[in-house]
């Protein structure tokens, strides 16, 4: 590994310049418990570091009249911490909750986890589900994106040259909205995902207003599976609906077999993870 430059730009104006300026060969650094890690490793031959945590709208976490926006480098822990963030978006917690252990958590950012764009990520489909938006700055101003677009292939992500993670906004919902999230691993903590789920769902008059269901682990990005969601929308959250929605989800996952599970595996870890998360977001609306 050769010596590289380290940078901790204060404002977003300044952290554009210093990522255009050196294209490729710079990253940047919320948490840093990917990019060290892969740093060290020599994944990637670096000559500047962008340290984007002095830049206040990174770390800041605010309510507007339509959404909760937290900074790309918020860490996970002032999440979970939150009673209000806690009360609201309970899936979010179920993923910031699970990424590594206290230490990690203090450190780990949603943003770098969505940024670094694996496809066993825990914090991506919680995102995906709660319709969250990527503001990305640039040299030509912000620019927004659903999170569904983010994720391009494994370790790659949708920001231009230059450009970077700002914020993530996730739209206010009534009461009647929740969601979960749940993976499944080998051991109790600190694995990667065999497969993962989260789903949320949006009651009115006791059907089903709106639904989404994200799945990890089983395809090169995480997958929003659309398709499967529709199933049950103005329907009333039956057992029986809730299985066709699960059946779909496993049609719609398309993993790999590698040593953490077989294709047959992960179908069927989809399937009860559906299953599951449906009935936890239901349960979280009252339902
Ligand atoms: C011991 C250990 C356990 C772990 N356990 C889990 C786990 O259970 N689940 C899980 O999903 N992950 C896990 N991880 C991986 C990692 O902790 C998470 O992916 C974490 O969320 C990354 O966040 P970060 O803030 O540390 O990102 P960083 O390491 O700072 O950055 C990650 C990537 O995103 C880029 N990036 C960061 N911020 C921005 C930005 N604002 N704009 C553009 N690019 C940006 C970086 O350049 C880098 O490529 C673990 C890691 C370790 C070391």
């Amino acid at each position: 590994m050769h010596p590289f430059n380290y940078y901790a730009p204060e404002s977003i104006e300044e952290a554009s310049k210093i990522l255009e300026k050196y294209g490729e060969k710079a990253k940047c650094l919320a948490g840093g418990t990917d990019v060290l890690v892969q740093t060290r490793g020599e994944k990637f031959d670096l000559d500047a570091i962008v340290d984007v945590k002095k830049i206040p709208e990174l770390t800041e976490l605010k309510w507007t009249d339509s959404h909760l926006v937290f900074g790309a480098a918020t860490p996970c822990y002032v999440l979970y911490e939150d009673p209000k963030v806690c009360e609201k978006f309970p899936g979010i917690i179920d993923s910031a909750f699970l990424i590594g252990g206290i230490q990690i958590q203090s450190r780990a950012s949603l943003g770098g986890n969505l940024c670094n764009a694996s496809p066993s990520a825990d914090g991506i489909c919680s995102l995906i589900v709660h319709e969250a938006i990527c503001v990305i700055a640039g040299s030509s101003g912000l620019r927004e994106i659903p999170v569904e677009e983010m994720c391009q292939g494994p370790g790659r992500n949708a920001l231009e040259n230059g450009e970077f993670l700002v914020s993530i906004k996730i739209p206010l919902k009534d009461n009647k909205f929740s969601a979960s999230y749940e993976r499944f691993i080998p051991r109790n903590e600190m694995d990667i995902a065999v497969a993962a789920v989260a789903s949320s769902v949006e009651m009115q008059d006791g059907k089903v207003s709106s639904c989404r269901i994200a799945l990890a682990a089983v395809g090169p990005t995480p997958i929003y599976a659309q398709a499967a969601s529709e199933l049950i929308i103005g329907k009333e959250p039956t057992e029986d609906n809730i299985k066709i929605v699960s059946e779909k989800a496993k049609e719609i996952a398309s993993p790999i077999a590698d040593m953490r599970g077989t294709i047959e595996h992960r179908k069927d870890l989809i399937e009860v993870l559906t299953r599951r998360t449906i009935s936890k977001a239901l349960e979280r609306v009252g339902v």
